[in-house]
């Protein structure tokens, strides 16, 4: 797909930061290192945009700015979190292909000549899958490789286990991505959802530059929330299969209470009737509230979607 602008830059570089004020310099040194040895590479863009960072990152970009060329800054008006973010940058980027990485220096640059050679065989899609993960704890590697098992089985779209934000896309791919107005985004989902021909590439994950990870326990559950909720319905099959079982068993035992009856004889635990109540009260209650919960997560989307806010607001984008 061709640009109507003269020159329209051939790769675009999508980096969201969000406090990221030690890692702005060495990030661009080393992105900007990469593809000066990329052959046949006519023009290119490093898009960063700065989520609302509370410290000297925005004076970092535009410090960068002063002596680099092709740097576009997209300074959004408040945080409005990695994914969106990250939508904001391959909303503005105008490369033939867009690459987004983390701005950390845990996605190496040096894989975008990789991402560029597979992208001139002809994929769509280059996406990294981690091998390793340096630096993270034993608790974030358990609960990552859980959520990436258990998306894979609840969603009936592939997406590639151990396989974050960090690739490359085709021009078909990001105008497929910016036809997707949904605001719980989970890109790495809306990418294979997108179809095409998708690859993955190996690496090894490196320990974050500087700065602390962004995404907190809280912030990991509802990014896995938003994940499972924009791929698939089975919890909320899970709830009318929870109430058809619970249902099965309260008729099993009325069947047999009644029997009871009908013979004159005691049913189990009929002197003792409490503890059979309070489980039973308990049980059910338990059940009912957890379907109301699930309901609950998929009514909130709804209502987020339906009220149609724009995903983010720029405040400005300057270009070097
Ligand atoms: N990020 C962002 N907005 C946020 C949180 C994070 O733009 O609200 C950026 C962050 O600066 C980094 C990337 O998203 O470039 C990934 O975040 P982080 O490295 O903290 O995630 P982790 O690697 O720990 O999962
Ligand atoms: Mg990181």
């Amino acid at each position: 797909m061709t640009n109507s602008t003269a020159a329209p830059p051939s790769l675009s570089i999508v980096v969201p930061l969000y406090n990221e004020e030690g890692n702005v310099a060495p990030l661009l040194a080393r992105i900007a290192g990469i593809l000066e040895r990329l052959p046949n590479l006519p023009s290119h863009e490093i898009v960063l945009v700065n989520d609302g960072s509370k410290d000297g990152t925005l004076a970092a970009i535009r410090a960068e700015m002063r002596a680099r060329p092709n740097v576009v800054l997209v300074n959004l008006s408040r945080n409005f979190g990695h994914q969106l973010a990250a939508s904001a940058g391959i909303e503005i980027a105008q490369g033939d292909a867009v690459v987004l990485m983390d701005g950390d220096l845990q996605d190496p640059p040096e894989l975008i000549a990789e991402f560029v050679a597979k992208w001139r065989e002809g994929f769509d899609v280059v996406y990294a899958v981690r091998r390793t993960r340096k630096g993270e704890s034993a608790f974030k590697l358990f609960t990552a490789r859980l959520f990436y098992r258990t998306i894979k089985r609840l969603t009936k779209v592939s997406i590639p286990v151990d396989t974050g934000d960090f690739r490359l896309m085709s021009r078909r791919v990001v105008n497929a991505l910016k036809q997707s107005p949904e605001r719980h985004r989970f890109l790495r989902g809306l990418v294979s959802w997108v179809g095409y021909n998708q690859i993955g590439v190996e690496y090894d994950r490196d320990e974050r530059l500087s700065g602390e990870t962004k995404y907190p326990l809280p912030k990991m559950l509802r990014f896995a929330i938003d994940g499972i909720t924009s791929f698939s319905d089975v919890p909320l099959r899970f709830a009318s299969y929870l109430g058809f079982v619970a249902s099965v068993v309260a008729f099993v035992y009325a069947l047999v209470v009644v029997g009871f009856k009908l013979f004159s004889l005691h049913p189990p635990g009929y002197t003792r009737g409490w503890a059979s109540t309070i489980v039973a009260v308990l049980f059910l209650g338990g059940v009912q509230l957890i379907s109301l919960g699930i309901l609950g997560e998929y009514i909130g989307r709804i209502y987020d979607e339906v009220k149609g806010r724009p995903l983010y607001l720029i405040s400005e984008i300057e270009r070097s």
